[in-house]
């Protein structure tokens, strides 16, 4: 057996859902076609549709279609595939479920190791969790692993609920909490760029580092997710888990190795090194947001499912404040949206300028590094230089690596990659439940400000599509001396 592939039974929970059509199947086909996954691979998709498994297979392919003009390939990958209607709530059908498992594990040799895949609302986590113990479709021979999907609660309380529901059945190094930002190539890029490079690796610190600004702006809207946004809003959806993941690895300690364990460790350092604002400090720190229209663009209260007087923001700024020896002052400016201008996830590193200007009529910019995660991976670093001439005069230029397109064509997506993670027990790029509980606490002295404060001096909508948000985030700069680079 090659090496690399892998032998598991994939369990989806919500097997005909918009995740698992767009992003799951998708994903296990480039795992299939990479050859980690071959012959000793099999998934039980459940949901409650009364779906056969020719449909099933008929779905799989569709979902697939794009990846492959091989039919040979999509066909033997699609056999693989097995379809069970089920209610997550009926004890029966997972006695239905632990058998066809069962038989599965001794057709293709899968030796007992199972990935539940939660893709559903987090709601029935716990039930599905109980049922998998209880009913015994959690094998004793192999490994038995949980994936779940954010939203993982809406705060610190529902949070810890939702977890010792899971926590009860999978103990910790089991549980994989996707967070897809951890599984972009860029993202992963930010510790080679710190810790494989003596020269920035001497700078991360408040004596060079003037600010660090992180953009992850979103040019659609709420499309069919209205309803469930209408509950979370911009700072649950995206700061918490996103925005301060990469927060944390641009702030943490050097780990001691590249191990899951000691990465986790110093990435809940900088998660309990963030500063935890009070109503005053919020208000001060941080700004929200709620589109409104344009010609052509509907304002987000005339979306469907969307109240008439709706107060949640489509937007956030914010201010951080990481209070370790390194980055005490150095201000971490946050921002993110929809229907921005244009959709961007960006990374920018800020330099203080030089303490004395030999050039005395130049103009010298900070230097910037930028790394770009979307939609063109790559990073840039913003130098002075000698402009060209007879004169001495300094001109900003920008050095640049982006990736290859056949750089871009081998690098795989980010569910694939977290899934093959998942499969080879990596927990590194997953949210460990640490790390979620400073985060929802961080997170929760801003909506409790929020929530307290007066709604009538919150003037919604208060920026137009395609626009990088409201004024209010440019102040929140400016009043500092500083502005975005983006
Ligand atoms: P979806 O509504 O498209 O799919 C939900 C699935 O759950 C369906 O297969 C449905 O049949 C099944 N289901 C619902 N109630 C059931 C029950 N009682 N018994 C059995 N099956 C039942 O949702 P989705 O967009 O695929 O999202 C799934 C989860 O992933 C959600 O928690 C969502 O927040 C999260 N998520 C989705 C995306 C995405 O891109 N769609 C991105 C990030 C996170």
């Amino acid at each position: 057996m090659n090496n690399t592939e892998q032998q598991a039974l994939f369990i989806i929970f919500g097997g005909t859902g918009d995740l698992a059509q767009r992003k799951l199947y998708p994903s296990l086909f480039n795992l299939y076609k990479r050859g980690y996954l071959k012959n000793h691979f099999a998934v039980i998709g459940t949901a409650r549709r009364p779906w056969t498994d020719e449909h099933y297979h008929e779905v799989i392919k569709e979902s697939i279609a794009d990846l492959s003009d091989d039919e040979e390939k999509a066909n033997d990958f699609a056999s693989h595939f097995y379809y069970q209607s089920h209610n997550v709530n009926d004890t029966n059908h997972y006695v239905t479920l632990r058998d066809l498992a069962d038989k599965l594990d001794e057709k293709y040799g899968l030796c007992g190791n199972r990935l539940y895949y939660l893709a559903m609302s987090p709601r029935f986590f716990g039930t599905i969790c109980e049922h998998l113990k209880t009913q015994g479709i959690i094998t004793k021979n192999g490994y038995n692993r949980v994936v779940v999907e954010k939203p993982f609660g809406h705060d610190y309380e529902s949070a810890k609920a939702l977890n010792d529901e899971i926590g009860s059945v999978f103990p910790e190094r089991d549980v994989f909490r996707i967070d897809h930002y951890l599984g972009k190539e860029m993202v992963q890029n930010i510790l080679a760029v710190r810790f494989g490079n003596s020269m920035f690796n001497a700078m991360w610190n408040n004596r060079y580092i003037s600010n660090i600004q992180i953009t992850l702006s979103e040019a659609l809207g709420v499309e069919e997710r209205a309803g469930y946004y209408e509950t979370s809003g911009a700072l649950r959806d995206m700061v918490q888990n996103h925005i301060l993941q990469i927060v944390t690895l641009l702030t943490m300690n050097a780990p001691v190795s590249y191990s899951a364990e000691d990465i986790s460790r110093e990435k809940i350092n900088a998660l309990k090194s963030l500063k935890v604002y009070n109503a005053d400090e919020v208000k001060e720190n941080f700004v929200r947001g709620q589109y409104g229209n344009v010609a052509g663009l509907k304002a987000y209260r005339d979306e469907d499912q969307v109240a008439s007087d709706s107060m949640t923001e489509t937007f956030v700024a914010g201010k951080l404040a990481v209070e370790n020896m390194d980055f005490a002052g150095v201000p971490i400016y946050i921002r993110t949206g929809k229907r921005m201008k244009e959709k961007a996830t960006r990374i920018d590193v800020v330099f203080k300028q030089m303490p004395v200007v030999v050039f005395k009529d130049s103009c010298l910019k900070s230097d910037v590094l930028t790394i770009n995660v979307d939609p063109e991976p790559g990073i840039s670093i913003q130098l002075n230089t000698k402009k060209v001439g007879q004169n001495f005069d300094t001109e900003s230029i920008d050095i640049g690596y982006s990736l290859s397109d056949e750089q871009k064509a081998e690098m795989p997506e980010a569910y694939e990659r977290l899934i093959l993670n998942a499969l080879r027990g990596e927990t590194m790029n997953f949210a460990r439940w640490d790390e979620l509980s400073y985060s929802w606490k961080f997170l929760d002295s801003i909506r409790k400000a929020w929530d307290d404060e007066d709604l009538s001096v919150v003037a919604f909508p208060n920026y137009a599509c395609r626009t990088m948000g409201p004024k209010a985030s440019d102040e929140l700069l400016e009043k500092d001396g500083n502005h975005w680079e983006f």
